[in-house]
């Protein structure tokens, strides 16, 4: 039986920047790259999902405290953005991720205050816009976020991210890339924070088309249905709290 409560609640953000001033990308994303997204979640996890999209130019960047109230799991692509986004709302993100909310962190989003806050790392990394042909390399199959992925899927072309990847030790390698250049790169990595499930996953320069591609669109699907926490406990993760002796012992 299902209920309300089976389906996850999702929000794709996207700072919507190159979109609206480059024109190379807007014409691979004329309607921005948070709606591509947002259709391949869509697309895959059909009526197990119900999406919605927020940007950097809506008030509170579209994450207002009833938006994140009403997110299992986030998404993140932000650029050249990342200095715009107002501490007030990292700090909410921040907070639900500890409390159980999951985060995908898509491309240049390592670099964004709420990855790198999360992290307690710089999460620099070598980079080169070569059209580089990107191999995902699957290294960790059985898991979740690789169903259906075979052993490794080819990106055609695509921005270098390459090693090293000033990050904590990942909880999970789930992809390594490896590029015509000869770079290697931790390409999909999690982590967990609190009670929150992350997911940083590195295809996605905005000149090419990389989420329409399907085994792209499969991943970040596969991840937000692993970063769902479904009835997860109450956590209050950001105050401690003064207790007496025998707190905890049945009331007399
Ligand atoms: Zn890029």
């Amino acid at each position: 039986m299902s209920s309300s409560s089976d389906i996850i609640r999702v929000t794709v953000w996207g700072e919507n920047l190159h979109e609206q001033r480059h024109e190379a990308v807007q014409k691979i994303y004329p309607t921005g790259m948070h709606t591509v997204i947002a259709e391949g979640i869509r697309e895959n996890l059909g009526a197990r999902a119900e999406v919605r999209t927020a940007t950097l130019d809506q008030p509170e960047h579209g994450l207002t405290e009833e938006v994140l109230a009403e997110t299992d799991v986030l998404t993140w692509w932000g650029h050249m953005g990342h200095s715009q986004v107002d501490d007030a709302v990292v700090k909410r993100v921040y907070d639900r991720v500890l409390a159980g909310m999951g985060l995908i962190v898509l491309h240049s989003g390592h670099w964004s205050k709420i990855f790198v806050r999360l992290m307690g790392t710089s999460c620099t990394l070598r980079w080169r816009e070569s059209g580089d042909r990107e191999v995902v390399w699957n290294v960790s199959p059985g898991h979740p976020i690789t169903e259906g992925i075979g052993e490794a899927f080819v990106i055609p072309e695509q921005e270098t991210y390459s090693e090293y990847f000033d990050i904590p030790p990942p909880q999970e390698l789930i992809f390594l890339s490896t590029y015509s250049g000869g770079e290697v790169f931790r390409s999909g990595i999690t982590y967990t924070r609190g009670l929150g499930r992350i997911f940083y996953f590195s295809p996605g320069h905005e000149t090419h088309p990389v989420y329409y591609q399907p085994e792209v669109r499969r991943v970040i699907a596969n991840a937000v249905a692993w970063a769902n926490r479904p009835g997860r406990p109450h956590y209050t993760s950001t105050t401690c709290i003064q207790s007496p002796t025998g707190w905890f012992l049945p009331k007399e």
